[in-house]
């Protein structure tokens, strides 16, 4: 069965970046009709917190990305532990006690010599009785995986053919000196233990995968197909990295995005297939195709998201958004003809809100001077409320009979004085909904 994964540190709130793989992993299983886990990577204790544990299933349930299972690492860390000792035993598991500041030293002499910055293995030649004392004077040591010093290679969904020399990267820390195990190993336990068979990430883990593909080999796992998507950067190809803060999947929620609207454009975006708005997830997933992501930088634009918001609500019923026109204010029996007149005029819901305080408390008239007369006039000829449909066309032929105005130097300045724009819905459909002219004087 396809099995696949999202899983986040719960360090931070979900960004369009996490998005983009927690989507590719959702559609591969649910084209597959496999099962999608929702794995939280916490073993880092000081940095992982319960609120955004929270609040990455709330981004997700709003999207509809909904997955089969939940897993937390911090629950499975005897587990990883297991799999430390298998390690040991087979005798690729070594305990280093270098501090960060030595490592650094070493780097730094390779790099000089033009060598690339791989650890050099010198934990490997110390005896028991040396490891003993550096144990006794600098604490427990952290512990590194040996590599096999091949070549390691895998067919990559969206990379194509990888092949990458282990010789020319360091032995992975799975360990840390205080007893942390690093989300290298345990992620290989997640994935041999639950059965994963596709893996989409980010292209900043190609490295890891080179090492994670031999961590799993001496588990007696089988390897998972990975593909690596290409990083996101700005519409100009700036980097993101800095920006995602700011795209957090709440906010974007918070600023009146659609959900439809988001995954149309984050499951096609990057790839050779053109982004079409679709308004239900199995027309998402009926497309999508993993191996039409190319691995060039992704330019994402957040202001594309609005014309799709835009598009995708003007196609919907009045029941879809009847709560939110309720919301804001607008009364039951004028609900059905608010979302007539407004919904070509909107890009969000929270559009909603300025429309009806418009309709509700009478818009600020906007009128030239040369009008000023014009609309004095045509104000004594505008009946009491409550109007209806045939007020606008009756009240333009009688300001065009006393005015001798006609055509856009009638309609225009009419339109300014009592919506205070110049631009908006038909005047027509629009007038029943005025509850106060402001422009009356
Ligand atoms: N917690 C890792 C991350 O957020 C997961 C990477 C992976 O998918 O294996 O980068």
């Amino acid at each position: 069965m396809t099995t696949t994964r999202f899983a986040p540190s719960p360090t931070g709130y979900i960004h369009v970046g996490n998005l983009r793989t927690a989507l590719m992993n959702y559609l591969i299983a649910r084209k597959a009709g496999g099962e999608f886990i929702l794995r939280i990577d916490d073993t880092d204790p000081e940095r992982s917190k319960q609120e955004y544990v929270d609040g990455i299933q709330q981004d997700l349930e709003w999207l509809g990305l909904t997955w089969g299972r939940m897993e937390r690492q911090s629950d499975r860390l005897e587990r990883y532990e297991d799999a430390a000792q298998t390690l040991r035993d087979m005798g690729r598991f070594y305990e280093c006690f270098e501090s960060p500041t030595e490592l650094d030293l070493k780097r730094k002499k390779q790099l000089n010599m033009g060598n690339p910055p791989v650890y050099d293995r010198s934990a490997l030649a110390l005896s028991e009785d040396e490891k003993t004392n550096l144990r006794a004077e600098r604490g427990n040591g952290h512990w590194r995986f040996k590599l096999d010093q091949t070549r390691i290679e895998w067919d990559d969904g969206i990379l194509g053919h990888r092949s990458i020399d282990a010789a020319s990267v360091s032995d992975p820390v799975l360990i840390r000196g205080d007893g942390q195990f690093l989300y290298t190993l345990a992620s290989v336990c997640d994935d041999i233990d639950y059965g994963i068979t596709n893996v989409v990430r980010g292209s900043d883990h190609v490295t890891n995968t080179a090492t994670q593909i031999q961590i799993i080999e001496a588990l007696g796992g089988s390897v998972p197909g990975f593909a690596h998507h290409s990083l996101l950067t700005g519409p100009q190809g700036e980097a993101l990295s800095k920006r995602l803060g700011t795209l957090a999947l709440r906010d974007l929620r918070e600023a009146g995005v659609e959900p439809m609207a988001l995954l149309s454009l984050m499951a096609r975006l990057g790839s050779s297939d053109p982004i079409e708005l679709r308004g239900a997830m199995d027309a998402i997933a009926d497309g999508f195709e993993i191996t039409h992501f190319g691995a060039a930088p992704t330019k994402f634009d957040v202001a594309d998201l609005y014309p799709l918001t835009a598009k995708l609500l003007h196609d919907l019923p009045l029941e879809d958004v009847a709560q939110d026109v309720a919301d804001a204010g607008v009364p039951g029996d004028l609900a059905a003809r608010f979302w007539d007149v407004t919904k070509a005029n909107i890009t969000t819901r929270k559009d909603f809100k300025g429309w009806w305080d418009l309709f509700a408390n009478g818009a600020e008239p906007d009128i030239d001077a040369e009008d000023r007369e014009f609309i004095a006039q045509a104000m004594t000829l505008l009946p009491d409320g409550p109007f209806d449909d045939d007020t606008w066309g009756k009240w333009t032929a009688d300001v065009k009979a006393a005015t001798g105005r006609k055509g856009r130097g009638l309609f225009m300045p009419l339109r300014k004085a009592l919506t205070g724009q110049s631009h908006g819905p038909d005047m027509s459909s629009l007038m029943p909904l005025l509850q106060v002219i402001k422009a009356r004087g």
